[in-house]
């Protein structure tokens, strides 16, 4: 049996949250007032993930996603990632980090396997970032994204939620980056889920942020679509190195061609990340369910998977669940 949806999509992505936890708490994704975390026995232990690897890997995963909360936080994330990439039928493993601890783990990750990273970067301005992020780390993040370029990491993937009154003045020099460095500069648009303090007129959607580029950066040449691209659409500017690209989950969302499935930290299954819908798998796999028993849940979170979210919908359902729980 595979994970094929019943709208017809093949599942062959993994993202996997290690940890709840985070270094940043940014405006936009942590919740405005604290909220517990997962005690340490309720987070998935790394052989427990490697385990619904394994059993992921034999239903048609191939591709894995590490992220969090901010996984770079978690202990022994290097050997994890070493362990998932010896995982018998994973072809591809990638990170998403905020970069905040980058710069000293980039050989261990290279070690580890990691060939191609995605980060998070919302600003160029330290103070601005200390806004958004609540921390004064941009100096740390930059030197991590160098460090990881001058390593050969490739592709790097910089990912910008936009965010109206936040940084719409400095998309246009985001974007001016791709001049000089090899690196895909990605807009996202904001995804209004938890409880943070923004909402829909916080967004930016796509045809506002391509027409400032166009207008004062230059003309954005198409670049061909590759299966492997996931859900950005890729474009360069004559002359440039890099890329840019963009993300449209809510202008133009691309839930026909999803072929993810979600594993939270505390071991919750979810087939879309703009619902609330989960399949607990930690209970089973404490209690020692077969193979059988787990891979039956996998295929039930697939058979479950609705055919597009409703988060820009006349009238958008509520998604309660923290942006920083699920991994993004
Ligand atoms: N800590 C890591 C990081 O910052 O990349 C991984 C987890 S973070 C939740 C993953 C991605 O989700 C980040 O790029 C973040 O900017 C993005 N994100 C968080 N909340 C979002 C939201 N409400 N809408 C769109 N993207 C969001």
């Amino acid at each position: 049996m595979k994970l094929i949806d019943a709208h017809n999509r093949r599942l062959n992505y993994f993202r996997i949250s290690i940890t709840d936890r985070c270094n940043l708490r940014c405006q936009y994704c942590s919740p405005r007032h604290h909220t517990p975390m997962l005690a340490h026995e309720d987070i998935l232990r790394y052989e427990e993930i490697l385990h619904l690897i394994r059993i992921s890997v034999r239903l048609g995963i191939s591709k894995v996603r590490i992220t969090g909360g901010e996984p770079l936080t978690r202990k022994g994330v290097c050997e994890f990632i070493r362990a998932v990439n010896q995982v018998e039928g994973i072809r591809d493993v990638s990170l998403t980090t905020n970069g905040v601890l980058l710069k000293n783990r980039v050989d261990a990750l290279i070690i580890a396997g990691l060939r191609r990273i995605n980060i998070s970067l919302d600003t160029l301005n330290p103070e601005k970032f200390k806004i958004i992020t609540g921390v004064d780390a941009f100096d740390q993040v930059w030197e991590g994204i160098l460090k990881a370029y001058q390593a050969g990491i490739s592709p790097i993937k910089i990912n910008t939620v936009a965010l109206r009154h936040v940084n719409e003045n400095e998309l246009e020099d985001i974007a001016r980056l791709s001049f000089t460095y090899p690196f895909h500069f990605r807009f996202i648009e904001y995804m209004p889920i938890g409880i943070t303090g923004k909402g829909l007129s916080d967004s930016l959607y796509t045809p506002e942020i391509k027409q400032i580029l166009a207008d004062r950066v230059g003309r954005l040449i198409p670049v061909e679509h590759q299966n492997s691209d996931g859900p950005a659409d890729r474009f360069r500017f004559e002359g440039a190195v890099g890329e840019v690209g963009f993300i449209s989950a809510m202008s133009h969302h691309f839930c026909h061609t999803c072929n993810r499935l979600r594993l939270t930290a505390s071991g919750q299954l979810r087939s879309c990340l703009l619902s609330d819908h989960q399949q607990d798998l930690k209970t089973p796999l404490r209690s020692g369910a077969s193979d059988e028993a787990l891979a039956a849940i996998f295929l039930k979170a697939a058979s479950l998977k609705g055919i597009q979210h409703s988060l820009a919908a006349d009238t958008p359902v509520q998604v309660s669940s923290r942006m920083s729980s699920i991994g993004g």
